[in-house]
């Protein structure tokens, strides 16, 4: 038995025949302590409801629980997996509800509904990680239904969630993250701690909305900064030619002459606005 007083996830996985599958990007974490680490970095979890996307066999989905968090909502797409997890929910009655379905296709925000102190944590499948944190940080309606996000990814894409104007990976993701949260990178994770390890390490992210983020519509926000990223070598008033170029650029007073990776966020909103 492990700490919790379930069965080791190796015993699990063996169990229920739940060998990695890539395609649906199956990298699991099944050592309870830096499960535990993770469920630490998502902050004081008593009385929280998280919702966690691919809690596969279950590590963090444990570790949540033994945080104590109140309640779990857990969105699994590998039916293969129910079975785990229907285990723990008895374990801890009441407080693990799985959903059994694709999270590209669920309303987060429903879910959440009637909850207060709601957080999101996962150790997020690769290839929907950027869809869905761009998803929560563009909901229709600020501020979001959740108090944080502890988030897993590719440190690559960790560091472009994370960079600042001058960072080599300052785009159009750090534009949006950074609009939207403060968000800092926790900790690493390397290739081996996982089963079956990845190419690469990941970073756990720790995202928080901001409560007052700059008035500024989304969409028109993503236009300017596809533009100006597009071609992130030339100087703005190339780059931004398609949106008014010089005409746009004096109207948020900056310079033609910058290029996209020098700009802030505050100045890409101010862009986003003269458009
Ligand atoms: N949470 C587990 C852990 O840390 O060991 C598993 C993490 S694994 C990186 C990603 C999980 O997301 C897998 O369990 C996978 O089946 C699930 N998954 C993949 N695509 C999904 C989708 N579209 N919706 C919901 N879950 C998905």
């Amino acid at each position: 038995m492990s700490i919790d007083g379930l069965p080791p996830l190796r015993d699990v996985i063996a169990r229920h025949g739940l060998a990695a599958k890539k395609s649906l990007g199956q990298n699991f974490l099944l050592d309870l302590n830096l499960t535990a680490k993770v469920a630490r970095a998502a902050g004081d979890l008593s009385g929280a409801t998280v919702i966690e996307v691919g809690p596969g066999p279950g590590g963090l989905t444990r570790a949540l629980l033994m945080g104590g968090a109140a309640r779990v909502v857990a969105v699994e797409r590998d039916e293969r997996c129910l079975a785990a997890l229907a285990e723990i929910a008895d374990h801890y009655p009441g407080r693990l509800e799985v959903i059994s379905g694709d999270a590209l296709e669920t309303d987060f925000a429903a879910l959440a509904a009637g909850y207060s102190n709601v957080r999101i944590a996962a150790n997020l499948p690769y290839n929907i990680g950027t869809e869905l944190l761009v998803r929560w940080l563009t909901p229709a309606a600020w501020p979001p239904f959740y108090a944080s996000m502890t988030l897993m990814f590719q440190r690559e894409v960790a560091e472009r969630i994370v960079a600042a104007p001058g960072d080599k990976a300052y785009g159009r993701l750090g534009v949006l993250a950074g609009w939207r949260s403060d968000a800092r990178i926790a900790f690493d994770v390397p290739p081996q701690a996982f089963t079956p390890p990845p190419k690469v390490t990941s970073s756990v992210v720790q995202l928080t909305p901001r409560a007052e983020p700059l008035a500024v519509d989304a969409t028109v926000l993503a236009r300017v900064t596809e533009a100006a990223f597009g071609q992130r070598r030339k100087m703005l008033r190339q780059s931004l030619k398609p949106l008014g170029g010089e005409a746009l650029l004096a109207r948020a007073g900056i310079e033609g002459t910058r290029r996209a990776e020098t700009l802030s966020v505050a100045e890409f909103a101010a862009l986003a606005r003269a458009l």
